[in-house]
């Protein structure tokens, strides 16, 4: 106590700290409540986005399985490059990847122009026309691969067979590989399947045989499409087979002269998976070069 007016005003004043001081504790609080909110919502919304970015990645990496995993069927196949923008990833062993990159392979869709090859029993549909339709849904599934591939023909154009020989040589491809179909020469409607042909010549790759390469691309177009497996077959008087210095094989995917075989080549669907099976054999091949 101060008896004096100045001892009291100094207790106002000592009042008025005490009340400052308790009202400077509850600012304090309160800050310390807010900060707490603030740190709360902040780890919150880490957690929230860590959540959501999780769920994208996951998204994004089973569209990419997706893709790999079901090459679409049945749908255009004119835009190879575009198909390499929308599916960058492609899941195929670094090894492999190298060892494709670095060959070259010639795909020679076979015929073409007046030259139609052979034909259906009806005679309208022409060996031709699947050849190069099979030829540009490869392109496609090459083009993904990223696998370097150059093709005797696009288009309906007549391209000799010595002209086709020539291509793979200049561009010193590693491998050669003709696409034809089939038919019965003595008007049997039964015979159907999938052959290979090749010839006994050496080849400018001693790991790769002619046949050896004839044998892995029957057994992966086999495997893909479930059509006959008829065999590997010796032919030395095709000028193709004859001619290359690289190993070359000529696939014959199927018999226009029988109406399953005919069916399946006709199909989208068909063309899609007599081409996927072409593409894996090109891997395998190329992986043992
Ligand atoms: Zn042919």
């Amino acid at each position: 106590m101060f008896e004096n007016d100045l001892g009291i005003v100094e207790i106002v004043i000592l009042g008025n700290r005490n009340f400052r001081k308790v009202q400077s504790e509850k600012m304090e609080l309160k800050e310390w409540r807010r900060l707490a909110v603030q740190s709360v919502s902040l780890l919150l919304a880490v957690f929230v986005c860590c959540v959501c970015f999780g769920e994208q990645i996951q998204e994004s990496t089973e569209h990419v399985v997706h893709a790999e995993a079901a090459p679409q069927v049945g749908t255009d196949i004119g835009g190879a490059d575009k198909n390499q923008e929308v599916l960058p990833e492609i899941d195929i062993n670094e090894a492999g990847q190298d060892a494709a990159e670095e060959k070259i392979v010639v795909i020679d869709a076979g015929h073409g122009g007046m030259d139609e090859g052979t034909s259906s029993r009806n005679q309208k549909h022409y060996e031709k026309e699947y050849t190069l339709l099979i030829a540009k849904r490869l392109q496609k599934l090459m083009g993904e691969r990223g696998i370097r591939a150059y093709y005797t023909r696009m288009d309906d154009s007549l391209v000799t067979k010595k002209e086709r020989v020539k291509q793979a040589k200049k561009l010193e491809a590693d491998l050669l590989i003709s696409i034809h179909c089939n038919a019965s020469s003595i008007g049997d409607t039964t015979a159907n399947g999938m052959e290979t042909l090749y010839s006994a010549r050496k080849t400018d790759n001693a790991s790769m045989t002619n046949k050896k390469l004839a044998q892995i691309m029957l057994d992966e177009m086999v495997k893909e499409t479930g059509l006959r497996k008829r065999g590997v077959i010796k032919r030395d008087g095709l000028y193709v087979l004859n001619h290359a210095d690289m190993p070359a094989v000529i696939l014959e995917v199927g018999y226009m002269s029988n109406n399953k075989d005919l069916n399946y080549l006709r199909k989208a669907g068909g063309q899609q998976k007599i081409a996927q099976g072409i593409c894996n054999g090109i891997v395998k091949a190329l992986e043992e070069l």
